[in-house]
């Protein structure tokens, strides 16, 4: 009965992942976190100019989540530019830094981490444990292991 956690689909990794204020100190500044997703609704929804029932869909989040994000993301963006705060954009469970992909063979969903963390125990959306490494170059999708 209960449903199950939808995956936020991403369409790629934002280029620019910091923001800040000119001319103040890091060590000085506040910092907001913007996630990927909410990146990616900002993405879809303002730079695109889609619809947010459209957006949800590309994300494959409904409507109501995909609002949720996007408040949540234009939030964070107006306390950066009002308050003078650096706007970093990670986490989530898409790591920038990741170069490793790993595919949820239950929820199809895919995710990256830093190759230096290792194999993940389970899968980050649905905590299944049918997770395989995703290499970039093709074959070997039926590893048994
Ligand atoms: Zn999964």
């Amino acid at each position: 009965m209960s449903r199950p956690f939808k995956c936020r689909r991403i369409h790629s990794n934002p280029r620019f992942d910091y923001f800040k204020p000119r001319a103040i100190p890091l060590s000085m500044l506040e910092e907001v976190t913007l996630t990927v997703d909410e990146f990616e609704a900002i993405r879809l929804a303002d730079n695109n100019s889609m619809y947010q029932e459209e957006a949800a869909k590309k994300m494959n989040v409904s409507r109501q989540t995909f609002g949720n994000i996007i408040k949540s993301a234009h939030e964070k963006i107006a306390d950066a530019l009002i308050n003078g705060k650096a706007i970093k954009i990670e986490g989530g469970v898409y790591k920038l830094a990741g170069q490793q992909m790993f595919l949820c063979c239950e929820c199809k969903c895919s995710w990256e981490i830093a190759q230096k963390t290792g194999k993940p125990y389970e899968c980050p959306y649905c905590r299944s444990r049918n997770i395989h490494s995703h290499k970039s170059d093709k074959g070997g999708d039926n590893n048994s292991g």
